[in-house]
């Protein structure tokens, strides 16, 4: 189904509606009307008769709890390069879902992300999918020198797995989530099994500076959320996001660490794995909030091979 097939959506709205990031009916479905009316500059009442005619045209996925099983049967695990950490996300980073690693500068997000991309590569029996990654590195922090050693440390030849990672540097927000939008085609024609945004949050904080301007950030930063949400549930494959917080050491009763996404970035990943640093090198993470695994912490460390107990 197309955008134009909307009641009241004609083919210069439908232009506009994508040129706005909406590109799918289910994006509309999930919209506001005020939304809608800043992308296509449509009357408020036409907003919402568009919304509830993409509602009622989808089938809005009503699964029995057989069927949810039957989904989940399909879910795989890409292992971390270390053992401890794997267990404590009951298997390693799950398809079908967001798995967000928050912490402080240095904790260990972008060498996890890293790891991942040359992970997701190995054959199922060695914790892998045997397929490839799409790295939308918003930091310019991606490092192909760290692949290789990598690679090199599992035994991989590093040109083959460098090969098949395909990196996109995000210029601000809005071209982040274009990137995020546009990656369906990469996705099917290159086999991808997971999809990093390292860091999730960086153009945002910048982009939407002021308090006036929050509500618009965490609108754009859940229907960012939600797109990844939904390649990862089609295309069985696993999103990871990276989230800096600050400690902030004035801050003595409470969350130390707030979440710079604040908490719709929190309640969209379906897991959140709060890092830091400890000592002699080594990270801890803490799984926090999760919809099926009990809370914990692993030990794991970052050395030259990459990421190991
Ligand atoms: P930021 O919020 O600034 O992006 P981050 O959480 O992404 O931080 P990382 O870049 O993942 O932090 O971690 C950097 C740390 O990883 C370094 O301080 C170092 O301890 C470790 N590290 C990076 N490269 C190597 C290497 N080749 N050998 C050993 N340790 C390394
Ligand atoms: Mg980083």
């Amino acid at each position: 189904m197309e955008l134009e097939d909307l009641p009241g959506v004609g083919e210069a709205t439908a232009d506009r509606l994508r040129d706005a990031g909406f590109k799918t009916v289910e994006s509309i479905a999930v919209a506001t009307p005020g939304e809608l009316k800043d992308a296509a500059g449509m009357g408020e009442s036409i907003a919402t008769r568009v919304i509830n005619a993409a509602r009622e045209s989808l089938q809005m996925g009503f699964m029995t709890g057989i069927e949810v099983l039957e989904k989940r049967k399909t879910l795989r695990k890409i292992t971390t390069g270390s053992s401890t950490l794997d267990e404590l996300l009951g298997g390693g980073i799950e398809t079908q879902a967001i798995t967000e690693f928050f912490g402080e500068f240095g904790s260990g997000k972008t060498q996890l992300c890293h790891q991942l991309t040359v992970n997701v590569q190995l054959p199922e029996d060695k914790g892998g999918l045997e397929k490839t990654a799409f790295y939308i590195d918003t930091e310019n922090t991606f490092r192909p020198e760290r692949i290789i050693q990598m690679s090199e440390a599992l035994d991989l030849d590093p040109m083959k797995i460098l090969d098949n990672i395909v990196v996109a540097r995000a210029y601000n927000s809005d071209h982040q989530m274009l990137l995020a939008e546009k990656a369906e085609d990469i996705i099917k024609e290159k086999n991808i099994g997971l999809i990093v945004v390292d860091s999730l949050t960086s153009h945002f904080r910048s982009d939407y500076t002021g308090r006036g301007m929050l509500s618009e950030r965490q609108q754009k930063l859940n229907r960012h959320m939600h797109g990844l949400q939904r390649l990862s549930d089609i295309y069985n494959l696993a999103v990871i996001v990276t989230n800096q917080v600050m400690t902030r050491p004035d801050f003595f009763f409470g969350d130390p660490t707030a979440p710079i996404g604040g908490h719709i970035v929190g309640h969209s990943s379906t897991f959140r794995i709060y890092l830091r640093k400890s000592k002699g090198g080594k990270r801890v993470a803490r799984l926090i909030d999760s919809p099926s695994l009990p809370e914990g912490e692993a030990i794991f460390s970052v050395i030259k091979d990459g990421v190991r107990d």
